[in-house]
C-alpha cells in the first residue's frame, strides 16, 4: 500500500486552492462540500469557480507565505513551475500537499469518491491510473443503493437504544446485521421510513424475535443484465430463492451461495405445485424468519399469479414488497426492434392472454380490433390460431404486421416477422416449452430489423 486512506475532518478550516481556471473547479467544490474554509489564490477566477461562492478570492499570483495557516493545500495550475513552487513552499511549512496529476510532487492524493454521505468510499490508484479508479467508482456507485446515506442515519438514530437493550456486543453485532440484511434496511432503501421505524421499534425492544419476509421480485425476460439493481441486491441478502420455470439459471446465480434455492414450477406432466400450495409454503418460510425472495420471470404483476400471493402473504400478516421487472412484451418489442406504441400507428396497446382461469379467454375483441392498436399476447401458442380468427372476425385485416418471438433477450432468442393472417402457423412452427410472445399492430411492420438485432446479441456465460 503506498498511501495510507484517511478521512479529514475539515469543516471550518483553512485551506488553500491555488488556481483558478477549470481544473481548479472539481476541487473546490468538493472541498466546499467538506464544509472547507476555501481560500483560492489565482490572478483570474474561470467563472465557473466564480459561481461557487463561498470562496475567498485573492487575484494576485502565489506567493510561498499562502500556505502558512493552510490545513491542506491542493496546486491546481497547470503550470509545472508554479505548481512546483506550491508544492515545496508546503511541504518546507509541513502542510500536505496535492498537485493534480502530479503524483511526484503531493504528499497526498485526492481518491475518487462515492459520496452516500455520512457513508463515503474513496478509491484511489495510488496515481497509476486515474481513469481505472474512476471505472472502479462507477462499479461501485452501480452497487450501492442511492439511498445508502439515509439508512447510516436511519441506523445512528437507534444506536443507543440498541446498546441500551442489547448489552453483549456480540449479540448486538448480530442484531444490526439482521438489521442491514433484513425487511428494515430495505424498508429505508426504497424510502419506507415510517414502516422501517415501526419494524425497528418491535425489534429494538423485542431483540430476540426474528420475522420473515418476502419479495415478490420480477426476474425479466432471461438476459441477466436486465435484472434491475434492486432485484441483484435482494438476491444476495435472500435466505431462500423460490422460483419457477421461466427463470434463468445465471439470473439464480446471483444468489448468494448459501441461500436455499426452491423450484415450484410446472414441469410439463407434473402439476404438484398448486398455487394453493406455493402461497402456504412462502407464508411458513416467512413464519420461520426466512428473507425470502419469489423470483418470477418477467413483471410479478404480469400474468404471474402475484396478486394472488401478495394477498395471500398480506392475509397472514407477513411483509411483503413488489420489485418490478422487465417484461416479456417489451423485451420482445425491443428484441425484434420496433416500439410498442407509435406516434403515428399505435395509440394503446393491451396485454392479453390465451388462458383465462377457467381455460376460456373473454376479450373485448372489437376493442383489441382497432386498427391503432397493439395487441401482445402471453401464454398464447396453443390459443393464437383462435385469437387471430377473432380479431379478423372482428374488422382487423389479415394483413396486419404480426410478429412472433421465442426466448426474447437470451441466445436462443428467434424473431419470426408474418401477418395476423398467418397468426396460426406461425404458433405451429413454434418449438414446444419454448416462452414465445405474439405481438400484432402496425407497429410490427418495422420488425425487419431482428435478424441483426439477435447477430449482435452478446452470449452470457453458460447459455449454450
Ligand atoms: N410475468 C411474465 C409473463 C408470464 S406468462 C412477464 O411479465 O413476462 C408466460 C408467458 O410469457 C410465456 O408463455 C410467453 O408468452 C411470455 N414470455 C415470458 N418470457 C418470455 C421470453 N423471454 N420471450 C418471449 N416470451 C416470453
Amino acid at each position: 500500500m503506498d498511501h495510507l486512506p484517511i478521512f479529514m475532518a475539515l469543516k471550518g478550516r483553512p485551506v488553500l486552492l491555488v488556481g483558478g481556471a477549470a481544473i481548479a473547479v472539481p476541487k473546490a467544490r468538493m472541498l466546499i462540500r467538506a464544509g472547507a474554509t476555501l481560500t483560492v489564490v489565482a490572478p483570474r477566477l474561470s467563472p465557473d469557480l466564480a459561481a461557487l461562492g463561498a470562496i475567498r478570492h485573492h487575484a494576485r499570483p502565489f506567493a510561498t507565505t499562502d500556505v502558512a495557516d493552510a490545513a491542506l493545500v491542493i496546486a491546481a495550475t497547470g503550470l509545472p513551475t508554479v505548481d512546483a513552487t506550491v508544492s515545496e513552499a508546503a511541504r518546507a511549512a509541513n502542510v500536505p500537499v496535492n498537485v493534480v496529476d502530479n503524483p511526484a510532487l503531493s504528499t497526498f492524493i485526492v481518491p475518487a469518491i462515492v459520496d452516500r454521505s455520512p457513508i463515503v468510499i474513496g478509491i484511489s490508484s495510488g496515481g497509476a491510473s486515474p481513469v481505472l479508479a474512476r471505472a472502479v467508482r462507477r462499479a461501485v456507485e452501480r452497487l450501492l443503493p442511492a439511498r445508502l446515506g439515509p439508512l447510516a442515519r436511519f441506523a445512528a438514530q437507534f444506536r443507543g437504544a440498541a446498546k441500551a437493550n442489547i448489552r453483549e456486543p456480540r449479540a448486538r453485532r448480530r442484531f444490526w446485521e439482521r438489521v442491514m440484511d433484513g425487511p428494515i434496511a430495505a424498508a429505508v432503501l426504497r424510502g419506507d421510513e415510517v414502516s422501517a421505524r415501526e419494524q425497528m421499534l418491535t425489534m429494538v425492544n423485542k431483540p430476540h424475535t426474528a420475522t420473515g419476509t418476502v419479495s415478490l421480485v420480477g426476474a425479466g425476460p432471461g438476459d441477466p443484465e436486465l435484472l434491475t439493481l434492486r432485484a441483484h441486491r435482494l438476491l444476495q441478502t435472500a435466505d431462500v430463492v423460490v422460483y419457477d420455470r421461466l427463470v434463468a439459471p445465471q439470473i439464480l446465480d446471483y444468489a448468494r451461495r448459501d441461500a436455499e434455492r426452491l423450484f415450484v414450477g410446472k414441469r410439463p406432466g407434473n402439476h404438484s405445485h398448486t398455487q394453493a400450495r406455493i402461497n402456504q409454503r412462502l407464508v411458513d418460510l416467512a413464519r420461520a424468519g426466512k428473507r425470502i425472495v419469489r423470483l418470477k420471470g418477467g413483471d410479478p404483476s404480469v400474468f404471474a399469479r402475484g396478486g394472488e400471493e401478495l394477498a395471500a402473504l398480506r392475509r397472514a400478516g407477513i411483509a411483503v414488497d413488489v420489485v418490478p421487472g422487465i417484461t416479456a412484451a417489451t423485451a420482445a418489442a425491443a428484441a425484434a426492434g420496433f416500439s410498442l406504441t407509435h406516434r403515428d400507428h399505435a395509440s394503446s396497446v393491451t396485454f392479453v392472454t390465451g388462458h383465462g382461469r377457467d381455460g376460456a379467454t373473454d376479450l373485448d375483441w372489437a376493442a383489441l380490433a382497432r386498427a391503432d392498436h397493439t395487441v401482445a399476447i402471453y401464454m398464447g401458442v396453443a390459443a393464437a390460431p383462435g385469437i387471430a380468427a377473432r380479431l379478423i372476425a372482428n374488422g382487423r385485416a389479415p394483413s396486419t404486421p404480426a410478429v412472433m418471438v421465442e426466448s426474447a433477450s437470451t441466445p436462443a432468442q428467434r424473431v419470426h416477422a408474418a401477418t395476423l393472417g398467418d397468426l396460426g402457423d406461425l404458433a405451429a412452427d413454434c418449438a414446444p416449452g419454448v416462452p414465445a410472445l405474439f405481438i400484432v399492430g402496425e407497429v410490427a411492420a418495422d420488425a425487419v430489423a431482428a435478424e441483426t438485432v439477435i447477430a449482435q446479441l452478446p452470449l452470457a456465460a453458460g447459455w449454450e
